[in-house]
C-alpha cells in the first residue's frame, strides 16, 4: 500500500474514532456531531496553564476579587448554573470548576475548557446586569465549555496543520505531537467562536438559567443592552459574539422550549436549593485559588 494511501486510511480511522458528542441534547436539542481529535485532557490542561496566568496577572494588578459583594454575587448565581449542567453532562457536575471576577472596564466573560470562568466587572456595571441577566450571560460561556467548542476548533485546526504536514513529516512524527500541544494552547484561550457555536451556547445557556430558576427572557435583554451600550466602539464580548437579529429571533422561538423549565424550578425553588436531585454537587473555588503554580 502506498503512503499516502496509508495515511487515508489512517486519517479516516482517526476521524470515525473522533465523531461524536461531547453533550446530550437537553430540552434544546444540542446533539450535533462533532469532531475531536485534540484530547479533552490536553484543552484542560492548557486551560488550566492560560488561567492561572490570568489569575496572576489580576492579582498583582490588584483586579482579582476585589468587590467582595460582586464577586459573591457571580459566584453564587454561577453554582447555580453549574449545578445544571448535568442535564447536558453528567461529568461536568465534577469538573474543578473555578469562578473569579477582574476588576476592569472591558465588557467581557469567558470559559476556558473544563469549566474556568471569569467575569470582568465592566460588564456588570456598563450594562448594569440584573441576576437574570447576569445567568443569561455565565451561562452562555458554561456552555461554549460543556460542548468543547474550544477543542473543537483546535481539532479542525490541528486536523488542518496535520493535513499539510503529514506528508512530509511521515518520515519522523516528532513535530505532529507538539502541532497538536500549540493547538491546543491556542484554543484554550478564547477566540472568536463560529456561528454555528454561538447558537449552541445560546440555546444551552437559555436552558441552563431556566433549570437554574433565572427568567430566560433575559437573555434577549442582555443582548439588546449591549447591542445599545456599544455606541461608536464594540465591546470585546460583542466583537467576539456577533450580534444579529437572528440571534434574538433564535432565542425568543426556543422560548416555549425552556419556559416550562423557569415556571418548573421557579415553582420548585431552584434559587434557594443549589443541586436538587444531584448527589454531587459541583464545588466552586473562587477566593483561595493557587495561582502562580509553577509550570511543568
Ligand atoms: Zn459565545
Amino acid at each position: 500500500m502506498k503512503l499516502t494511501h496509508w495515511l487515508a486510511v489512517a486519517a479516516t480511522a482517526a476521524l470515525v474514532a473522533a465523531c461524536g458528542s461531547t453533550t446530550q441534547g437537553g430540552a434544546v436539542g444540542a446533539n450535533r456531531s462533532q469532531i475531536l481529535i485534540v484530547s479533552e485532557a490536553m484543552m484542560d490542561e492548557q486551560a488550566k496553564l492560560a488561567y492561572a496566568e490570568t489569575l496572576q496577572k489580576a492579582s498583582s494588578a490588584r483586579t482579582l476579587n476585589i468587590n467582595t459583594a460582586q464577586t459573591a454575587r457571580v459566584k453564587n448565581i454561577a453554582s447555580r448554573l453549574i449545578a445544571q449542567t448535568g442535564h447536558f453532562r453528567q461529568d461536568a457536575l465534577r469538573w474543578d470548576w473555578q469562578v473569579n471576577v477582574i476588576q476592569e472596564k472591558t465588557i467581557n466573560a469567558w470559559c476556558m475548557p473544563g469549566g474556568k470562568i471569569a467575569v470582568y466587572s465592566g460588564i456588570i456595571d456598563t450594562l448594569r446586569l440584573t441576576d437574570d441577566e447576569l445567568a443569561a450571560v455565565i451561562g452562555h460561556e458554561i456552555s461554549h465549555a460543556l460542548r468543547e467548542h474550544s477543542r473543537e476548533q483546535a481539532s479542525a485546526n490541528a486536523l488542518q496543520n496535520l493535513g499539510i504536514s503529514a506528508i512530509s513529516q511521515v518520515a519522523g512524527l516528532g513535530d505532529v505531537g507538539s502541532t497538536v500541544v500549540n493547538t491546543a494552547a491556542k484554543y484554550a484561550l478564547s477566540l472568536p467562536f463560529s456561528r454555528n457555536h454561538e447558537t449552541e451556547a445560546d440555546l444551552m445557556g437559555l436552558e441552563l438559567m431556566a433549570r437554574a430558576g433565572y427568567n430566560p427572557q433575559a437573555a434577549v435583554s442582555v443582548w439588546q443592552k449591549m447591542s445599545a451600550a456599544s455606541g461608536g466602539s464594540v465591546p470585546q464580548f460583542m466583537s467576539t459574539h456577533p450580534s444579529h437579529a437572528t440571534r434574538i429571533a433564535d432565542l425568543q422561538a426556543a422560548m416555549p422550549k425552556v419556559l416550562p423549565l423557569y415556571q418548573n424550578a421557579a415553582r420548585g425553588g431552584a434559587r434557594t436549593k443549589s443541586a436538587p436531585a444531584q448527589k454531587t454537587q459541583s464545588g466552586v473555588r473562587s477566593f483561595n485559588t493557587p495561582i502562580g503554580q509553577p509550570r511543568r
